[in-house]
């Protein structure tokens, strides 16, 4: 937890909690008592605070105890920050890694901080709905920049990003006293110096005009729209600028209390633990158990291809591609090299990072040269008798025990692995576009995908940083089913009233990233339209009759930002949606065809038919088993799809609600609007049982094949 070593008269005390240095209940209650036996102690002079060596100085408060904390009265690390300020004997930290959180409050409590050169420094806590609650947005603007106006300013975008800043960024803003590999036995020698009284932060002052924080204050998203712990950061710096100390921690920790238990703290961390749940799969082998990925291909070298070899190449991994027409894998070559380019351009990354990173893609031309890849992925036209063809060629060359993946959105993972004679060693992987930037990652197991194959393809995804949710087969999986029936209703509101500006006016309103058409406009509607017409040809296309839109704009070349018009019109090189009065005409005339009065569509009824229509097929899709839990479904639509995240996704938002409720209103919609709306089984169970969605847990142990 936490070890003490006393160095010439110093106590080294070093943090030793892995893998993160989580600042638990247990290293806090050991780092007061420490603190307490040292200043009991005459040898002792001062202390130094470490991590352990290990890449981490601290990670800050244990997350997982965050509910305790409140109930059980036990230490936290408010508690050892405090200690630290009322030692009487001086304290430096020696920060060799990362000091996050917490992490970074206790070493903010400290008279001096010196930081080995790798070490990073920052405050997560907005991303989890919070704000610094043990003294980080009362001592932070009293350090940076000596209190200016300057370092209030620092340090509001710190607390407000949540992005860690490197130790020479930390220097330049005077975060730290020190930059080097020796900062312990630095920062143990400053201790056995100093003279004179400690050097507390929260005796110093820091000062801003009130304008900083109005402005603040405008650029922030409302508060009942994911901006409330961004409201209250800024309201809480603002104190540390006007008031004295101990009104200012006393105001912070109302503020973080409050955030705590409030609705947008609870959805992150429902989706901070949703997270962690995802790799846990009864039956199927984790990292250490399976073959690792040294080598990939990928076949196609398209939108898809292009993105997922960049994807590879980012983490490190070589990666060859192939694709059937030489202007393809010259398009591929040019955007891999552009994108390369755009990010040394933009700083993101040095000139040497991106060579490296562009050195592990190579292109290939024989479809034998794929032999040395451990998986192989396929992302060639969305069109199964071609996929086959490929899939066929695949067995004949792939390495024995090689993953063969599919990055179908909507064909069969069973129908393209039956082209095998190794179904066990076939998944589907759902890369999002732009597959170097989107974070899902749908991992689609078929009949016949082997724990191995799926334990790979998990570990795979962490490797690339994706978030990994494994799903089971079916047409569009879990995102794009869903996706179906909430595009579906947003048509429908459009025959009886509504236009697309207002319907994604209402669904960004809500918290959305983007509106439906808006989405459709950025994806292509000709990519709709041939999904459409699959789905009619196979006879899947859905209860009732369907709206036409997107047939209709595709008849008339309407494609979306590719072909400069679609449900919005875009002037020439731009992505912004400008209303189109030709497409208010085209539904207007539709309406009128079809027989309904428009009417006047207010955006509560927007938003309820469209969320609820998400719901209800979630619950289906759950029903089903096709996701493994409903907190993987909120992964995938807060991930891939723009699910506004304070809201816990889908699921999770129709717990918050009450089923009961929802299916009311389910129920209802079902009696006005027909048979689309027939209410999902599980919603029925669970609601009238008083259930919710995260307690349905269906029989996990039966899922692994
Ligand atoms: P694309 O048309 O941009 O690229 C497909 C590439 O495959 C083309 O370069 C083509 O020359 C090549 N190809 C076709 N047949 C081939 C063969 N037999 N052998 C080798 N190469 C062949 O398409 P895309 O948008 O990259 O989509 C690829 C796959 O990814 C599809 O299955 C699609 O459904 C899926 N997908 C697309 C998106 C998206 O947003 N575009 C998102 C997720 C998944």
């Amino acid at each position: 937890m936490l070890t003490t070593t006393i160095q010439d008269g110093v106590a080294i005390l070093s943090i030793d909690n892995p893998p993160v240095n989580a600042l638990s209940s247990a290293v806090c209650q050991a780092m007061i008592d420490a603190l307490a036996g040292g200043n009991d102690d005459a040898s002792v002079k001062g202390f130094v605070i470490t991590g352990n060596g290990r890449g981490m100085f601290s990670g800050g408060a244990d997350i997982t105890e965050f509910a305790t904390i409140l109930r059980e009265r036990k230490a936290n690390v408010r508690d050892a920050v405090d200690a630290a300020e009322r030692s009487a004997k001086p304290i430096a930290a020696a920060i060799d890694g990362r000091a996050l959180g917490g992490g970074l409050e206790l070493a903010l409590a400290c008279d001096l901080r010196f930081a080995t050169p790798l070490s990073q420094f920052g405050f997560p806590e907005i991303k989890l709905g919070l704000i610094p609650g043990a003294g980080g947005t009362q001592r932070l603007p009293r350090v940076l920049k000596g209190g200016s106006m300057e370092g209030v300013i620092a340090a509001l975008e710190l607390i407000l990003k949540g992005d860690p800043i490197d130790a020479e960024r930390a220097e330049a803003l005077e975060l730290i006293d020190g930059v080097g590999a020796d900062a312990v036995p630095r920062a143990a020698e400053a201790i056995r110096r100093f003279t004179g009284a400690r050097r507390r932060v929260s005796e110093r002052s820091a000062s801003a005009y009130p304008q900083v924080f109005s402005e603040g204050h405008k650029r922030v998203p409302p508060e009942d729209r994911g901006g409330f712990a961004a409201h209250k950061a800024l309201d809480a710096v603002e104190a540390a600028t006007q008031w004295p100390f101990n009104h200012g921690i006393a105001r912070e920790l109302r503020y973080f209390l409050e955030l705590l238990t409030g609705s947008e703290s609870r959805a992150y961390q429902h989706i901070f633990f949703a997270e962690r749940e995802l790799g846990k799969i009864p039956g199927i082998p984790t990292d250490g158990a399976v073959r690792p990925i040294r080598r990939a291909a990928v076949i196609g070298a398209g939108t898809m291809g292009s993105g997922i070899a960049i994807t590879f190449a980012n983490a490190g991994v070589p990666v060859s591609v192939l694709d059937a027409s030489k202007e393809a894998i010259e398009r591929g070559r040019a955007t891999i090299e552009q994108s390369y380019a755009d990010q040394v351009k933009r700083r993101r990354l040095s000139e040497e990072e991106a060579k490296r990173r562009h050195g592990h893609v190579h292109f290939i031309e024989r479809f034998e040269d794929v032999a040395d890849a451990d998986i192989v992925i396929e992302a060639v036209f969305e069109d199964l008798a071609i996929k086959k063809e490929v899939f066929a060629k695949l067995d004949a060359v792939a390495k024995p025990d090689a993953v063969l993946a599919t990055n179908t959105s909507t064909l069969d993972v069973d129908a393209i692995a039956s082209a095998t004679s190794r179904p066990q060693q076939v998944i589907g992987m759902h890369f999002f576009s732009p597959a170097y930037i989107m974070k899902l990652l749908e991992i689609v197991r078929g009949k016949a995908s082997s724990p191995q194959t799926i334990g790979a393809a998990i570990a795979l995804a962490k490797k690339l940083r994706k978030v990994g949710v494994l799903v089971a087969n079916c047409d569009g999986f879990v995102g794009n089913r869903m996706l179906a029936p909430y595009f579906r209703e947003a048509a429908h509101l459009l025959e009886e009233g509504a236009l697309p500006q207002q319907i994604d006016a209402a669904m960004t309103d809500f918290g959305f990233a983007m509106g439906p058409f808006a989405v459709s406009d950025l994806a292509g509607v000709d990519v709709g339209a041939r999904i459409r017409a699959e789905r009619e040809k196979a006879g899947r296309l859905g209860a009732g009759r369907v709206p036409r839109f997107d047939v209709l704009l595709f008849e008339r070349g309407r494609f979306g930002q590719k072909t400069g018009a679609g449900f919005y019109r875009y002037d020439t090189g731009e992505r912004i949606p400008k209303p189109d009065p030709e497409v208010e005409a085209l539904i207007v005339a539709e309406s009128r065809e079809l027989g309904i009065e428009r009417r006047s569509i207010g955006n509560d009824e927007i938003v309820k038919r469209c969320v609820y229509a998400l719901i209800n097929e979630g619950a289906n899709v759950l029903y089903d088993g096709i996701a493994l839990r409903s907190s993987d479904i909120d992964i995938v639509w807060i991930y891939g799809y723009g699910f506004p995240p304070f809201r816990g996704g889908p699921m999770y938002y129709a717990d918050t609600l009450g089923l009961k409720r929802v299916l009311a209103e389910v129920e209802r919609f079902h009696g006005e609007f027909g048979v689309r709306w027939k209410p999902s089984p599980l919603l029925v169970e669970l609601a009238t049982t008083g259930k919710t969605f995260s307690s349905y847990r269906p029989a996990l142990t039966e899922v692994a094949p």
